[in-house]
């Protein structure tokens, strides 16, 4: 394979690639030589835990509304739960969780495309190396401007993730480059100003030295998925030879996040690729030792993207992995049941009608006005070009018409950043999450930076559906918190007139 792949690679880039892995900063966190995957020990405890009784289901329930990260017995039972009416007691369950945590909130964001130079090769990637079909573009500093002009001066975004490839063109320093130049963008709106609060990053796993380059320019979450947990798959789906293929340097590049003080990790699965409750428990093993590490601190959000089709890709139509919509909502509930104060993140990958059903499942997250193209949002010649995008999205509707719909489903759209640039992260906002207390600065600033929005961005019809479920949430906040009353509706008025960024 190594051959195959080496076909390709300039000598700069096999230099580049042969450095990249850093030994020491995988095993430094291992245990007796051995990562904290097990794949017997999952698969014995699906096997040990399959027709559980009942009450040991509804018991395992309420430690979910305590708050409390299930153990892997636990996670394998509800994983095991047959009986339907069950089932939609854990649904109703996991929505209660929810609410409890983050209330009717929901975040959105955009994703930024940079590059998709890719050394590596996973089968199912659009962007792989040896995908001939795919388009391949770096964006210049100038053009990440113009996105980012588009993102937070048209359409209103406050956050974004920015994806790279993993390449030398797109190593931790251009990473840095982009972040800075996006925080630097400045757009005038109708009564306001439009700017990108918080740049989260999906990127290959980075050794600690450039995860510290990271910091300094104010990551927000640095996001990297294992893909799968399990290893013979993990080995099957990224060729031998690439960099991806190093599971544990993958596995260990959220441990390293931390260490390097990057506050917010985010993990995920990439669903398609081996049994959906393997994954589920490889995730909840993952948060595990996260938090047994860092001191309470597991992951901020947990992703769980579907695998969707891609020009030329044919692996995606060979899987037998394929996650059907039933098993979806199976998947988001038990994590949500699993992880309670995880934010979970519901990506454009989904059609609209799956998104509706979802979102009360848990789901705390989710894109908009989604581009995957590269250079895409400045350059809108071409809505869907398949060749320049890494796969195929589910649901292109703008944000307003998103937003409007989470608006009459009785959700607040929060544009807030506010935790992260008063302290609120890491191992602090874990603890304001368990004991539910964060949601009370989340639901001040949400109605701050709702009104913002809707006088910058919205439709009418936005507007007027935005509306009511700002004075729905302005009214819960006289009655439950009436001391900081006078200072929101203070604060809400200085929005009116036009000052921005306002926060709690
Ligand atoms: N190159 C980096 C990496 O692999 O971690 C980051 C960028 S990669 C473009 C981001 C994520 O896209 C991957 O982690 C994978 O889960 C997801 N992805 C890749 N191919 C996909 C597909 N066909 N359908 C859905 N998601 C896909
Ligand atoms: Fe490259 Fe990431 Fe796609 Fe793999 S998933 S081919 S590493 S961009």
């Amino acid at each position: 394979m190594s051959v195959q792949l080496a076909y390709d690679l300039s000598k700069t880039e096999k230099r580049w690639m042969e450095n990249v892995i850093k030994e020491n900063e995988i095993t430094r966190y291992m245990e007796n030589g051995r990562d904290f995957i097990n794949d017997e020990e999952i698969w014995e405890k699906l096997r040990k835990n399959r027709k559980p009784e009942p009450q040991r289901i509804r018991d395992i329930l309420q430690k979910s509304l305590a708050v409390e990260t299930l153990e892997p017995d636990e996670t394998a039972a509800l994983l095991n739960v047959e009986d339907e009416e069950l089932w939609e007691e854990m649904f109703e369950t996991a929505g209660k969780v929810k609410k409890k945590v983050y209330d009717n909130r929901i975040v959105t964001f955009a994703p930024l495309y940079c590059s998709n130079l890719c050394v590596n090769n996973c089968l199912y990637c659009g962007f792989r190396r040896e995908n001939k079909a795919e388009k391949r573009r770096r964006l210049t500093l100038e053009e990440i401007k113009n996105e980012a002009r588009v993102l937070a001066g048209e359409i209103g975004h406050k956050r974004l993730i920015v994806v790279y490839g993993e390449h030398p063109l797109s190593d931790a320093r251009y990473i840095a480059d982009t972040i800075r130049t996006i925080y630097d963008v400045k757009v005038k709106t109708r009564k306001g100003f439009g700017q990108i609060r918080r740049v989260n990053v999906n990127a290959a796993p980075m050794c600690i030295d450039d995860l510290k380059m990271l910091k300094d320019v104010g990551i927000g979450t640095y996001q990297v998925f294992q893909e799968t947990y399990h290893h013979e798959t993990y080995r099957k789906v990224h060729p031998a030879g690439t960099i991806k293929s190093n599971y544990g340097w993958r596995l260990y590049c959220h441990h390293r996040a931390l260490e390097a003080e990057v506050d917010d990790v985010a993990i995920g699965v990439l669903f398609g690729l081996y049994d959906w409750r393997f994954e589920v428990m490889g995730l909840l093993y993952h948060a595990r030792d996260l938090e047994k590490h860092f001191n309470g601190i597991g992951p901020h959000t947990i992703s769980f993207p579907r695998l969707e089709p891609a020009a030329n890709t044919p692996f995606i139509q060979q899987t037998e992995y394929k996650v059907s919509d039933e098993d979806f909502k199976k998947i988001i509930a038990v994590i949500r049941l699993s992880v309670p104060y995880t934010g979970m993140i519901l990506t454009a990958r989904e059609p609209a009608e799956i998104r509706r059903e979802v979102i009360p499942l848990g789901c705390t997250q989710t894109d908009a006005s989604t581009r995957i193209g590269i250079g895409a949002y400045s350059d809108r010649y071409n809505e869907q070009e398949a060749e320049r995008q890494q796969f195929l999205l589910g649901d292109t509707r703008s944000l307003d018409e998103v937003i409007r719909e989470l608006a009459e489903m009785g959700y607040i759209t929060s544009f807030c950043t506010a935790g992260y640039r008063c302290g609120r992260t890491g191992e602090h906002i874990m603890k304001l999450l368990r004991c539910g207390r964060e949601g009370k600065f989340c639901k001040l600033n949400a109605i701050l930076t709702f009104r913002e929005w809707l006088d910058d961005f919205a439709s009418e019809e936005t507007k007027k559906a935005g509306e009511k479920v700002i004075e729905k949430e302005i009214r819960e906040v006289k009655e439950q918190m009436p001391e900081v009353y006078p200072t929101l509706m203070e604060y809400y008025t200085r929005i009116e007139n036009g000052e921005r960024d306002l926060y709690f």
